[in-house]
């Protein structure tokens, strides 16, 4: 096993990667900012090292002071958690120039996923069915991309190939629009992402976010741990997210999981991954893959029993997969509630000091997160402060546990989003199970 690991990131994450490590016999080290020397981490590791100022790019973001903070700690591995350098393959390249181990995929995998053409394609080749598209970038020439989309049939979608985030793309719904809105998207993405590599898609009107959890060890080795339903989304930004998807068969689950499965094997992928998919009348569209654990991952834990970052560390180690694909078995329904120190009605951050904190608790409750009362919420980062988890033999018993745990929970001295989440349980519609990606923005109004 790994002797002693970097964790390279910080809040509900850094806990959950640290108390693995504990597990496993693995000493940790905390690298922080200075504004968060007070983490719940940091007050736990074996060895901390305050790496910079606030400012991510002089902390979490800062390539050279982690590896730095690797190496005179005489560490072995690091584990970038999601977000900051998680997805940035010159990282992973670095961390292991250096003669470290990164707790992920190769870096020449996380280049290829990055890029959203090259990922597509390679999906494409492995079987993934993905949306109808151009098939590659697209140039400049109006009467090829005009019967591209024609071929497609309107609306479609232009997209950055670097994009991120939920930004650099266009809907575009009718010939007249299409040379205008790839000449902008472009620009923005040559902006944005210093790539202005553009490509188009059939656009869904109506579609879930389905996404498939993956479990790899680069060594001959992939399975699927079924999929996380996670449409209650803002912005682009998923706010509930639920295992199994509601409505997805024990057929599907395995149509869908093993042509992931089987892509992984293909690209010699390692780690822990996540295949994204849209999902419309009743058909799985591949729209990216994330090459590294994510915030969601908790719902998958509590419907198959497996440790993902337990699994993660062990890959990390050289180790084989620890179980096999007969092993894994859905049993009932989770579901996750991002708690997010926000205004829950003008969804602004909303940091600052927790004067009184509770925990939820109770049966088939799970609550991962870093704050506790006295801990002030610094306003320089993501604004999520915990997410709660219910588990229940099917989903209503979950939803009921749901709603008791918000009721109970008690975060004094900074707003909250409980209120929203309350309502989102409290949904018929929610309830019902199955809604789209618009679902939430239109209840809200934002839509
Ligand atoms: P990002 O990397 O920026 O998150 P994605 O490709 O994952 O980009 O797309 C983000 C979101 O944009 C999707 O969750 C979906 O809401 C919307 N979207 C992307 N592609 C399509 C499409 N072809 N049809 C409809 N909606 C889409």
């Amino acid at each position: 096993m790994l002797d002693k690991l970097v964790i390279a990131n910080r809040g509900e994450i850094a806990l959950r990667i640290l108390r693995a490590c504990k597990e496993l016999g693995i000493k940790t080290v905390a690298i922080h900012s200075t504004a968060d020397r007070d983490l719940k981490h940091v007050l736990l590791a074996d060895e901390t090292v305050c790496i910079g100022s606030a400012k991510s790019t002089e902390s979490y973001l800062n390539i050279p002071r982690i590896i730095s903070a690797a190496e005179i700690t005489g560490a072995v591995a690091i584990h970038p958690g999601y977000g900051f350098l998680s997805e940035n393959a010159d990282f992973a390249e670095q961390v292991e120039r250096s003669g470290f181990i990164f707790v992920g995929p190769k870096a020449e995998t996380i280049r290829m996923m990055g890029d959203k053409v090259s990922a597509i394609t390679a999906m494409k080749k492995a079987g993934v069915p993905c949306v109808p598209g151009s098939d590659g970038p697209l140039d400049d020439d109006e009467a090829r991309n005009k019967s591209f989309a024609k071929r497609i049939g309107f609306p479609v979608i232009i997209k950055a190939s670097g994009g991120g985030g939920g930004r650099g793309m266009r809907v575009v719904r009718t010939e007249g629009e299409l040379t205008e809105a790839i000449a902008m998207t472009r620009a923005e993405a040559k902006s944005f992402f210093n790539n202005d590599v553009v490509y188009m898609e059939k656009f869904l009107e109506n579609p879930r976010h389905i996404e498939v959890q993956i479990m790899a060890d680069g060594q001959g080795n992939a399975i699927h741990l079924g999929e996380r339903d996670c449409s209650m989304q803002r912005r682009h930004q998923k706010v509930v997210e639920e295992a199994p998807a509601p409505g997805i068969t024990e057929e599907m689950r395995k149509y869908i999981g093993e042509r992931c499965t089987r892509a992984c094997i293909e690209i010699g992928y390692r780690g822990a991954g996540t295949f994204e998919f849209l999902y419309e009348n009743g058909e799985f569209y591949f729209i990216e893959m994330n090459t590294r654990i994510q915030v969601e991952h908790p719902v998958t834990e509590m419907v198959t029993g497996v440790d993902l970052i337990k699994e993660q560390l062990r890959v990390a180690a050289g180790q084989p997969l620890s179980f096999s694909q007969s092993d894994i078995q859905i049993r009932g329904h989770a579901i996750e509630c991002r708690i997010n120190a926000e205004d829950p009605e003008r969804f602004l951050p909303c940091p600052g000091k927790i004067t009184r904190f509770h925990a939820p608790g109770g049966m088939g409750i799970r609550w991962e997160s870093h704050i506790y009362s006295g801990y002030t919420v610094p306003p320089h980062y993501d604004s999520m402060i915990g997410k709660l988890i219910s588990y229940g033999e099917n989903r209503d018993v979950a939803i009921s546990r749901m709603r008791n745990a918000l009721g109970e929970s008690i975060i004094d001295g900074i707003k909250t989003n409980i209120p929203l989440q309350q309502e989102i349980m409290a949904d018929e519609n929610f309830q019902h199970g199955g809604a789209n990606i618009h679902y939430l923005e239109k209840k809200l109004g934002l839509q």
